[in-house]
Protein backbone atom coordinates (compact mmCIF):
# COMPACT_ATOMS: atom_id res chain seq x y z
CA UNK A 1 0.00 0.00 0.00
CA UNK A 2 1.45 3.42 -1.17
CA UNK A 3 1.68 6.19 0.80
CA UNK A 4 0.26 5.27 4.09
CA UNK A 5 -0.24 8.38 5.49
CA UNK A 6 -2.75 9.96 3.05
CA UNK A 7 -4.81 6.99 3.26
CA UNK A 8 -8.19 7.63 5.51
CA UNK A 9 -8.37 5.62 8.92
CA UNK A 10 -11.34 3.36 7.57
CA UNK A 11 -8.90 2.16 4.84
CA UNK A 12 -6.13 1.84 6.59
CA UNK A 13 -8.15 -0.06 9.38
CA UNK A 14 -9.50 -2.52 6.63
CA UNK A 15 -5.89 -3.08 5.03
CA UNK A 16 -4.67 -3.78 8.52
CA UNK A 17 -7.73 -6.34 9.28
CA UNK A 18 -6.92 -8.08 5.61
CA UNK A 19 -3.35 -8.60 6.55
CA UNK A 20 -2.16 -6.30 3.84
CA UNK A 21 -0.23 -4.06 5.59
CA UNK A 22 0.55 -4.15 9.69
CA UNK A 23 -0.25 -2.13 12.41
CA UNK A 24 3.34 -1.35 13.24
CA UNK A 25 4.14 -0.44 9.42
CA UNK A 26 1.30 2.28 9.94
CA UNK A 27 2.23 3.50 13.20
CA UNK A 28 6.21 3.96 11.87
CA UNK A 29 4.71 5.39 9.07
CA UNK A 30 3.06 8.06 10.72
CA UNK A 31 6.30 8.07 13.19
CA UNK A 32 8.24 8.61 10.56
CA UNK A 33 6.23 11.87 9.33
CA UNK A 34 5.83 13.67 12.80
CA UNK A 35 10.13 12.93 12.96
CA UNK A 36 10.15 14.78 9.48
CA UNK A 37 7.84 17.59 9.78
CA UNK A 38 6.65 18.00 13.47
CA UNK A 39 9.36 20.40 14.27
CA UNK A 40 8.14 23.04 11.81
CA UNK A 41 4.33 22.15 12.55
CA UNK A 42 4.71 21.84 16.65
CA UNK A 43 1.76 19.83 16.56
CA UNK A 44 2.46 17.58 19.39
CA UNK A 45 3.89 18.46 22.89
CA UNK A 46 4.85 14.73 23.55
CA UNK A 47 5.11 11.70 21.37
CA UNK A 48 5.52 7.91 22.59
CA UNK A 49 6.82 6.41 20.12
CA UNK A 50 7.94 3.28 21.96
CA UNK A 51 4.01 2.55 23.51
CA UNK A 52 2.33 3.05 19.65
CA UNK A 53 4.75 0.44 18.54
CA UNK A 54 4.50 -1.73 21.48
CA UNK A 55 0.39 -0.69 21.15
CA UNK A 56 0.31 -1.71 16.97
CA UNK A 57 2.68 -4.94 17.84
CA UNK A 58 -0.04 -6.54 20.03
CA UNK A 59 -2.70 -5.53 17.09
CA UNK A 60 -1.09 -7.48 14.68
CA UNK A 61 -0.40 -10.22 17.08
CA UNK A 62 -4.23 -10.89 17.91
CA UNK A 63 -5.15 -9.83 14.07
CA UNK A 64 -2.37 -13.17 12.89
CA UNK A 65 -4.63 -15.14 15.56
CA UNK A 66 -7.13 -14.66 13.97
CA UNK A 67 -9.36 -12.38 16.36
CA UNK A 68 -11.91 -10.18 15.21
CA UNK A 69 -10.85 -6.59 16.61
CA UNK A 70 -12.77 -2.87 16.57
CA UNK A 71 -13.50 -1.02 12.96
CA UNK A 72 -10.07 1.29 13.90
CA UNK A 73 -8.33 -1.54 15.48
CA UNK A 74 -4.29 -0.35 14.43
CA UNK A 75 -5.01 2.93 13.23
CA UNK A 76 -2.70 5.72 14.94
CA UNK A 77 -4.64 8.71 16.86
CA UNK A 78 -3.34 12.16 18.33
CA UNK A 79 -4.85 13.30 21.81
CA UNK A 80 -5.56 16.58 22.85
CA UNK A 81 -3.51 17.77 25.63
CA UNK A 82 -6.39 17.82 28.23
CA UNK A 83 -7.15 14.71 28.50
CA UNK A 84 -5.62 12.24 31.09
CA UNK A 85 -3.46 9.13 30.13
CA UNK A 86 -1.67 7.44 32.86
CA UNK A 87 1.83 7.95 33.36
CA UNK A 88 1.75 10.05 30.66
CA UNK A 89 2.78 13.92 30.67
CA UNK A 90 -0.56 15.84 30.63
CA UNK A 91 0.03 19.73 30.90
CA UNK A 92 -3.27 21.37 29.19
CA UNK A 93 -0.70 23.86 27.62
CA UNK A 94 0.33 25.06 30.71
CA UNK A 95 3.01 25.61 32.41
CA UNK A 96 1.37 25.01 35.94
CA UNK A 97 1.10 21.27 35.21
CA UNK A 98 4.74 20.73 33.66
CA UNK A 99 5.86 17.28 34.93
CA UNK A 100 2.72 16.13 35.78
CA UNK A 101 1.71 12.71 34.95
CA UNK A 102 -1.76 11.46 35.80
CA UNK A 103 -2.30 8.12 37.65
CA UNK A 104 -5.34 7.48 35.64
CA UNK A 105 -6.95 7.36 32.00
CA UNK A 106 -9.60 9.41 31.04
CA UNK A 107 -13.11 7.33 29.78
CA UNK A 108 -12.00 8.63 26.20
CA UNK A 109 -8.69 7.36 26.43
CA UNK A 110 -10.06 3.70 27.68
CA UNK A 111 -12.53 3.82 25.20
CA UNK A 112 -9.68 4.20 22.10
CA UNK A 113 -7.36 1.56 24.09
CA UNK A 114 -10.47 -0.92 24.24
CA UNK A 115 -10.91 -0.21 20.41
CA UNK A 116 -7.02 -0.75 19.74
CA UNK A 117 -6.84 2.79 18.40
CA UNK A 118 -2.68 3.67 18.71
CA UNK A 119 -2.40 6.60 20.02
CA UNK A 120 0.80 8.03 19.32
CA UNK A 121 0.82 11.34 21.41
CA UNK A 122 -0.42 14.57 23.22
CA UNK A 123 -1.12 17.43 20.83
CA UNK A 124 -0.75 21.34 21.43
CA UNK A 125 -3.26 23.37 22.47
CA UNK A 126 -3.93 26.98 23.98
CA UNK A 127 -3.42 26.74 27.69
CA UNK A 128 -6.12 25.30 29.52
CA UNK A 129 -7.94 25.50 26.53
CA UNK A 130 -8.73 29.26 26.31
CA UNK A 131 -8.29 30.54 22.84
CA UNK A 132 -8.81 30.37 18.99
CA UNK A 133 -5.41 30.08 17.90
CA UNK A 134 -3.35 27.87 19.79
CA UNK A 135 -0.71 30.87 20.24
CA UNK A 136 -1.90 30.70 24.33
CA UNK A 137 0.08 27.41 24.80
CA UNK A 138 2.88 28.09 27.56
CA UNK A 139 5.07 25.44 25.05
CA UNK A 140 5.35 27.87 21.92
CA UNK A 141 2.46 27.95 18.79
CA UNK A 142 0.96 24.90 16.46
CA UNK A 143 1.61 26.23 12.73
CA UNK A 144 -0.93 25.48 9.98
CA UNK A 145 0.30 22.99 7.72
CA UNK A 146 -1.02 24.81 5.12
CA UNK A 147 0.91 28.43 5.43
CA UNK A 148 3.42 28.03 7.95
CA UNK A 149 3.19 31.87 8.89
CA UNK A 150 -0.99 31.26 9.79
CA UNK A 151 -2.41 30.00 13.16
CA UNK A 152 -4.10 26.70 12.71
CA UNK A 153 -7.22 27.78 15.06
CA UNK A 154 -7.55 26.64 18.55
CA UNK A 155 -7.90 25.89 20.79
CA UNK A 156 -7.53 22.06 19.84
CA UNK A 157 -4.84 23.68 16.50
CA UNK A 158 -2.42 20.79 17.58
CA UNK A 159 -4.87 18.04 16.61
CA UNK A 160 -6.21 19.71 13.77
CA UNK A 161 -2.54 20.52 12.57
CA UNK A 162 -1.79 16.78 12.83
CA UNK A 163 -4.86 15.95 10.70
CA UNK A 164 -3.68 18.49 8.24
CA UNK A 165 -0.06 17.76 8.22
CA UNK A 166 -0.84 13.82 7.66
CA UNK A 167 0.80 13.28 11.26
CA UNK A 168 -2.56 11.28 12.23
CA UNK A 169 -5.26 10.43 10.29
CA UNK A 170 -7.48 10.73 13.59
CA UNK A 171 -7.56 13.17 16.40
CA UNK A 172 -9.41 14.36 19.43
CA UNK A 173 -10.14 17.37 20.06
CA UNK A 174 -12.53 18.94 23.15
CA UNK A 175 -15.11 21.93 22.26
CA UNK A 176 -16.09 24.24 24.68
CA UNK A 177 -16.63 27.64 22.53
CA UNK A 178 -15.82 26.54 19.42
CA UNK A 179 -12.31 24.77 20.31
CA UNK A 180 -12.93 21.47 17.54
CA UNK A 181 -14.51 23.05 15.13
CA UNK A 182 -12.94 26.30 14.48
CA UNK A 183 -9.58 24.67 14.20
CA UNK A 184 -11.28 22.01 11.48
CA UNK A 185 -12.37 24.96 9.35
CA UNK A 186 -8.77 26.96 9.23
CA UNK A 187 -6.98 23.35 8.45
CA UNK A 188 -9.51 22.06 6.16
CA UNK A 189 -10.58 19.28 8.35
CA UNK A 190 -13.56 17.59 9.57
CA UNK A 191 -14.32 18.17 13.76
CA UNK A 192 -17.25 17.68 15.80
CA UNK A 193 -19.15 18.78 18.65
CA UNK A 194 -21.23 16.06 20.11
CA UNK A 195 -24.54 16.56 22.13
CA UNK A 196 -23.39 17.69 25.55
CA UNK A 197 -23.11 14.90 27.85
CA UNK A 198 -22.84 12.38 24.65
CA UNK A 199 -18.93 11.69 25.54
CA UNK A 200 -17.91 11.20 29.21
CA UNK A 201 -15.93 14.28 30.77
CA UNK A 202 -14.33 12.31 33.41
CA UNK A 203 -10.26 12.56 33.09
CA UNK A 204 -11.02 15.86 30.70
CA UNK A 205 -9.57 18.87 32.48
CA UNK A 206 -12.25 20.75 33.37
CA UNK A 207 -12.50 24.67 31.66
CA UNK A 208 -16.36 25.52 31.86
CA UNK A 209 -17.76 22.09 33.06
CA UNK A 210 -21.36 23.01 31.53
CA UNK A 211 -19.68 23.89 28.09
CA UNK A 212 -17.14 21.39 27.53
CA UNK A 213 -17.13 18.26 25.41
CA UNK A 214 -14.74 15.96 24.02
CA UNK A 215 -15.50 14.62 20.23
CA UNK A 216 -14.04 13.21 17.19
CA UNK A 217 -11.25 14.88 14.45
CA UNK A 218 -10.46 13.63 11.10
CA UNK A 219 -10.24 14.19 7.36
CA UNK A 220 -12.96 13.02 6.83
CA UNK A 221 -16.91 12.38 7.78
CA UNK A 222 -16.65 8.61 7.63
CA UNK A 223 -13.54 8.59 9.79
CA UNK A 224 -15.21 11.15 11.95
CA UNK A 225 -18.28 8.88 12.33
CA UNK A 226 -16.36 5.92 12.69
CA UNK A 227 -14.30 7.28 15.89
CA UNK A 228 -17.48 9.14 17.27
CA UNK A 229 -19.00 5.60 17.41
CA UNK A 230 -15.65 4.73 19.87
CA UNK A 231 -15.86 7.70 22.22
CA UNK A 232 -19.95 7.98 22.63
CA UNK A 233 -21.52 6.27 25.26
CA UNK A 234 -22.84 6.64 29.14
CA UNK A 235 -20.17 6.76 31.60
CA UNK A 236 -21.45 7.08 35.40
CA UNK A 237 -18.21 8.19 36.40
CA UNK A 238 -19.23 11.91 34.72
CA UNK A 239 -22.74 13.08 36.45
CA UNK A 240 -23.75 15.26 33.13
CA UNK A 241 -23.17 11.62 30.88
CA UNK A 242 -25.98 10.99 29.14
CA UNK A 243 -27.56 7.45 29.19
CA UNK A 244 -29.83 7.42 26.24
CA UNK A 245 -28.47 5.12 23.43
CA UNK A 246 -25.50 6.56 21.08
CA UNK A 247 -27.05 7.63 17.59
CA UNK A 248 -26.33 5.82 15.04
CA UNK A 249 -23.43 8.25 13.39
CA UNK A 250 -21.75 5.41 10.85
CA UNK A 251 -24.62 4.38 9.59
CA UNK A 252 -26.08 7.91 9.27
CA UNK A 253 -22.71 8.66 7.26
CA UNK A 254 -22.98 5.85 5.34
CA UNK A 255 -26.50 7.03 4.08
CA UNK A 256 -25.39 10.64 3.25
CA UNK A 257 -28.56 11.74 2.24
CA UNK A 258 -30.22 15.25 3.02
CA UNK A 259 -33.55 14.35 0.62
CA UNK A 260 -35.78 15.66 1.84
CA UNK A 261 -34.36 18.09 5.19
CA UNK A 262 -35.48 21.11 6.02
CA UNK A 263 -31.90 22.93 6.13
CA UNK A 264 -32.36 26.50 8.21
CA UNK A 265 -29.70 29.16 7.39
CA UNK A 266 -29.97 31.15 10.97
CA UNK A 267 -29.90 35.18 9.92
CA UNK A 268 -27.90 36.51 12.71
CA UNK A 269 -25.01 33.99 11.77
CA UNK A 270 -24.67 35.02 7.82
CA UNK A 271 -24.45 37.68 6.11
CA UNK A 272 -22.08 41.20 7.46
CA UNK A 273 -18.86 40.05 9.35
CA UNK A 274 -17.68 37.41 7.05
CA UNK A 275 -14.65 37.01 5.00
CA UNK A 276 -15.79 37.44 1.17
CA UNK A 277 -14.83 34.06 0.32
CA UNK A 278 -15.98 32.24 3.31
CA UNK A 279 -19.41 33.80 2.50
CA UNK A 280 -19.00 32.20 -0.82
CA UNK A 281 -17.75 28.88 -0.56
CA UNK A 282 -20.75 28.80 2.01
CA UNK A 283 -23.03 30.21 -0.12
CA UNK A 284 -22.16 27.34 -2.85
CA UNK A 285 -22.43 25.09 -0.53
CA UNK A 286 -26.03 25.84 0.02
CA UNK A 287 -27.00 25.46 -2.64
CA UNK A 288 -25.42 22.21 -3.70
CA UNK A 289 -27.36 20.81 -0.57
CA UNK A 290 -30.50 22.53 -1.91
CA UNK A 291 -29.57 20.58 -5.34
CA UNK A 292 -29.27 17.53 -3.48
CA UNK A 293 -32.70 17.35 -2.55
CA UNK A 294 -32.85 19.42 0.64
CA UNK A 295 -34.93 22.26 1.55
CA UNK A 296 -33.57 26.03 2.50
CA UNK A 297 -35.48 27.43 5.18
CA UNK A 298 -34.55 31.00 6.93
CA UNK A 299 -34.45 30.97 10.56
CA UNK A 300 -34.34 34.05 12.95
CA UNK A 301 -32.48 33.39 16.39
CA UNK A 302 -32.23 36.95 18.04
CA UNK A 303 -30.64 35.73 21.14
CA UNK A 304 -27.81 34.56 19.41
CA UNK A 305 -26.22 38.30 18.93
CA UNK A 306 -25.46 38.18 22.92
CA UNK A 307 -24.18 34.62 22.79
CA UNK A 308 -20.83 35.79 22.97
CA UNK A 309 -21.34 38.42 26.26
CA UNK A 310 -23.05 35.70 27.70
CA UNK A 311 -20.36 32.62 26.85
CA UNK A 312 -17.32 35.31 28.32
CA UNK A 313 -19.03 35.59 31.67
CA UNK A 314 -20.28 31.62 32.02
CA UNK A 315 -16.84 30.27 30.99
CA UNK A 316 -14.96 32.59 33.24
CA UNK A 317 -16.95 32.25 35.92
CA UNK A 318 -16.37 28.29 35.91
CA UNK A 319 -12.94 28.28 34.62
CA UNK A 320 -12.12 30.24 37.87
CA UNK A 321 -13.99 27.67 40.07
CA UNK A 322 -12.17 24.89 37.63
CA UNK A 323 -8.86 26.40 37.97
CA UNK A 324 -8.78 26.88 41.74
CA UNK A 325 -7.23 23.29 42.11
CA UNK A 326 -4.28 23.91 40.65
CA UNK A 327 -2.63 25.68 43.89
CA UNK A 328 1.34 24.58 43.66
CA UNK A 329 -0.14 21.48 46.30
CA UNK A 330 -1.46 18.67 44.47
CA UNK A 331 -0.19 18.89 40.50
CA UNK A 332 2.91 19.99 38.41
CA UNK A 333 4.46 23.34 39.11
CA UNK A 334 5.37 24.43 43.07
CA UNK A 335 7.69 27.34 43.63
CA UNK A 336 8.88 28.92 46.96
CA UNK A 337 9.15 25.72 48.67
CA UNK A 338 11.40 26.75 50.80
CA UNK A 339 10.57 26.63 54.46
CA UNK A 340 10.37 30.40 53.91
CA UNK A 341 7.04 30.94 52.47
CA UNK A 342 3.92 30.76 54.24
CA UNK A 343 1.37 28.17 52.05
CA UNK A 344 -0.44 31.31 50.12
CA UNK A 345 2.76 32.71 49.65
CA UNK A 346 3.68 29.09 47.41
CA UNK A 347 0.76 29.20 45.77
CA UNK A 348 0.41 32.51 45.11
CA UNK A 349 4.21 32.32 43.43
CA UNK A 350 2.89 29.16 41.89
CA UNK A 351 -0.32 30.82 40.16
CA UNK A 352 1.57 34.09 39.14
CA UNK A 353 4.23 31.82 37.60
CA UNK A 354 2.40 29.17 36.12
CA UNK A 355 -0.68 30.65 34.60
CA UNK A 356 -0.74 32.80 31.21
CA UNK A 357 -1.37 36.21 31.09
CA UNK A 358 -5.21 35.18 28.90
CA UNK A 359 -5.72 31.99 31.97
CA UNK A 360 -5.00 35.07 34.47
CA UNK A 361 -7.64 37.55 32.48
CA UNK A 362 -10.04 35.10 32.99
CA UNK A 363 -9.95 34.34 35.89
CA UNK A 364 -10.07 37.50 37.18
CA UNK A 365 -12.96 38.12 34.74
CA UNK A 366 -14.36 35.22 36.47
CA UNK A 367 -14.19 36.00 40.05
CA UNK A 368 -15.55 39.57 39.66
CA UNK A 369 -18.67 37.99 37.59
CA UNK A 370 -19.04 36.15 40.99
CA UNK A 371 -18.46 38.24 43.29
CA UNK A 372 -21.00 39.30 45.76
CA UNK A 373 -22.83 42.48 44.59
CA UNK A 374 -21.97 41.75 40.91
CA UNK A 375 -23.38 37.89 40.81
CA UNK A 376 -26.92 39.00 39.88
CA UNK A 377 -25.93 41.94 37.09
CA UNK A 378 -23.47 39.22 35.26
CA UNK A 379 -23.48 35.80 35.73
CA UNK A 380 -27.14 35.80 36.61
CA UNK A 381 -27.58 37.91 33.65
CA UNK A 382 -25.57 35.72 31.44
CA UNK A 383 -27.42 32.65 31.96
CA UNK A 384 -31.21 34.36 31.41
CA UNK A 385 -29.23 34.93 28.17
CA UNK A 386 -28.43 31.10 27.96
CA UNK A 387 -32.24 30.00 28.60
CA UNK A 388 -32.97 32.72 25.38
CA UNK A 389 -30.49 30.70 23.06
CA UNK A 390 -32.09 27.29 24.18
CA UNK A 391 -36.03 28.65 22.88
CA UNK A 392 -34.15 30.52 19.91
CA UNK A 393 -33.16 26.95 19.20
CA UNK A 394 -35.87 25.35 19.92
CA UNK A 395 -38.17 26.97 17.55
CA UNK A 396 -35.18 27.27 14.69
CA UNK A 397 -35.83 23.30 15.12
CA UNK A 398 -39.45 23.57 14.78
CA UNK A 399 -38.94 24.49 11.26
CA UNK A 400 -35.27 22.99 10.12
CA UNK A 401 -34.35 19.56 11.09
CA UNK A 402 -30.47 21.19 11.11
CA UNK A 403 -29.08 24.41 10.43
CA UNK A 404 -26.10 25.93 9.03
CA UNK A 405 -23.53 29.07 8.74
CA UNK A 406 -20.16 29.12 8.08
CA UNK A 407 -18.00 28.02 10.98
CA UNK A 408 -15.50 30.01 11.47
CA UNK A 409 -15.25 34.54 9.81
CA UNK A 410 -12.10 34.22 8.37
CA UNK A 411 -9.86 31.61 7.06
CA UNK A 412 -6.68 30.87 9.22
CA UNK A 413 -4.94 34.63 10.04
CA UNK A 414 -1.14 35.29 10.71
CA UNK A 415 0.27 34.18 13.95
CA UNK A 416 0.58 37.09 15.48
CA UNK A 417 -2.28 38.98 14.14
CA UNK A 418 -4.84 38.66 16.85
CA UNK A 419 -3.02 37.86 20.04
CA UNK A 420 -2.57 41.05 21.53
CA UNK A 421 -6.37 41.85 21.22
CA UNK A 422 -8.34 39.63 23.27
CA UNK A 423 -11.62 41.23 21.88
CA UNK A 424 -10.65 40.08 18.45
CA UNK A 425 -9.66 36.62 18.90
CA UNK A 426 -12.83 35.72 20.90
CA UNK A 427 -15.01 37.13 17.86
CA UNK A 428 -13.56 33.66 15.94
CA UNK A 429 -16.09 31.84 17.93
CA UNK A 430 -18.94 34.06 17.26
CA UNK A 431 -20.86 30.95 15.19
CA UNK A 432 -19.75 28.40 17.10
CA UNK A 433 -20.46 29.82 20.70
CA UNK A 434 -24.43 29.20 20.37
CA UNK A 435 -24.16 25.42 19.86
CA UNK A 436 -21.95 24.58 23.45
CA UNK A 437 -24.36 27.34 25.23
CA UNK A 438 -27.96 25.40 24.08
CA UNK A 439 -25.77 21.45 24.40
CA UNK A 440 -26.83 21.10 21.43
CA UNK A 441 -24.41 19.16 18.68
CA UNK A 442 -22.51 20.29 15.22
CA UNK A 443 -19.70 19.69 12.66
CA UNK A 444 -17.33 21.63 10.65
CA UNK A 445 -16.26 20.27 7.83
CA UNK A 446 -14.43 21.85 4.42
CA UNK A 447 -16.51 23.02 1.70
CA UNK A 448 -13.61 24.77 -0.39
CA UNK A 449 -10.89 27.26 -0.43
CA UNK A 450 -11.23 31.25 -0.41
CA UNK A 451 -10.69 33.05 -3.35
CA UNK A 452 -8.34 35.71 -2.02
CA UNK A 453 -5.66 33.82 -0.16
CA UNK A 454 -6.51 29.80 -1.46
CA UNK A 455 -7.25 29.29 1.96
CA UNK A 456 -9.99 26.11 3.87
CA UNK A 457 -13.17 27.14 4.37
CA UNK A 458 -15.49 25.42 7.01
CA UNK A 459 -19.34 24.74 6.92
CA UNK A 460 -20.99 24.03 10.35
CA UNK A 461 -23.82 21.93 10.71
CA UNK A 462 -25.71 22.03 14.01
CA UNK A 463 -28.35 19.65 15.17
CA UNK A 464 -30.79 19.37 18.43
CA UNK A 465 -29.35 17.41 21.51
CA UNK A 466 -29.22 13.93 20.51
CA UNK A 467 -29.61 13.80 17.38
CA UNK A 468 -25.76 14.19 16.37
CA UNK A 469 -26.62 11.64 13.51
CA UNK A 470 -27.53 14.59 11.08
CA UNK A 471 -24.67 16.06 11.35
CA UNK A 472 -23.34 13.08 9.53
CA UNK A 473 -26.45 12.49 6.90
CA UNK A 474 -25.56 16.24 5.99
CA UNK A 475 -21.82 16.33 6.67
CA UNK A 476 -21.70 13.50 4.49
CA UNK A 477 -23.84 14.02 1.63
CA UNK A 478 -22.39 17.42 1.29
CA UNK A 479 -18.59 16.00 1.11
CA UNK A 480 -19.87 13.60 -1.43
CA UNK A 481 -20.87 16.16 -3.93
CA UNK A 482 -17.66 18.38 -3.24
CA UNK A 483 -15.73 15.18 -4.31
CA UNK A 484 -17.92 14.86 -7.73
CA UNK A 485 -18.01 18.27 -8.09
CA UNK A 486 -14.04 18.42 -7.99
CA UNK A 487 -12.66 15.26 -8.61
CA UNK A 488 -10.64 14.79 -4.74
CA UNK A 489 -11.16 15.26 -1.31
CA UNK A 490 -10.44 18.80 -0.43
CA UNK A 491 -7.35 17.55 1.77
CA UNK A 492 -5.64 15.66 -0.95
CA UNK A 493 -4.44 19.14 -1.83
CA UNK A 494 -3.59 20.12 0.99
CA UNK A 495 -0.21 21.28 2.71
CA UNK A 496 3.11 22.72 1.44
CA UNK A 497 5.29 20.50 3.85
N1 LIG B 1 -11.91 30.03 21.70
C1 LIG B 1 -12.87 29.81 22.73
C2 LIG B 1 -12.34 30.32 24.04
O1 LIG B 1 -11.29 30.85 24.04
C3 LIG B 1 -13.23 28.37 22.79
C4 LIG B 1 -12.40 27.55 23.68
C5 LIG B 1 -12.77 26.10 23.68
O2 LIG B 1 -13.67 25.65 22.99
N2 LIG B 1 -12.06 25.36 24.51
O3 LIG B 1 -12.94 30.22 25.04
Amino acid sequence: MSDLIRQSAAVLAEAIRRREVSAVEVTTAHLDRIGAVDDQVHAFLHVDAEAALAAAAGVDARIAAGEVLGPLAGVPLALKDVLTMHGVPTTCGSRILQGWRPPYDASVVERLRAADIIILGKTNMDEFAMGSSTEHSAYGPTRNPWDLDRIPGGSGGGSAAALAAFEAPLAIGTDTGGSIRQPAAVTGTVGVKPTYGAVPRYGLVALASSLDQAGPCARNVMDTALLHAVIAGHDPRDSTSLDVPVPDVVAAAQRADVRGMRIGLVRQLTGEGYQAGVSQRFEEAVRILEHLGATIVEVDCPSFDYALGAYYLILPSEASSNLARFDGMRYGLRLGDDGEHSVEQVMSLTREAGFGAEVKRRIMLGTYALSSGYYDAYYGSAQKVRTLIQRDFAAAFASADVLVSPTAPTTAFRIGEKVDDPLAMYLNDIATIPVNLAGNAAMSLPVGLAAEDGLPVGLQVMAPAMADERLYLVGAALEAALRDQWGHLLIEEAPAL
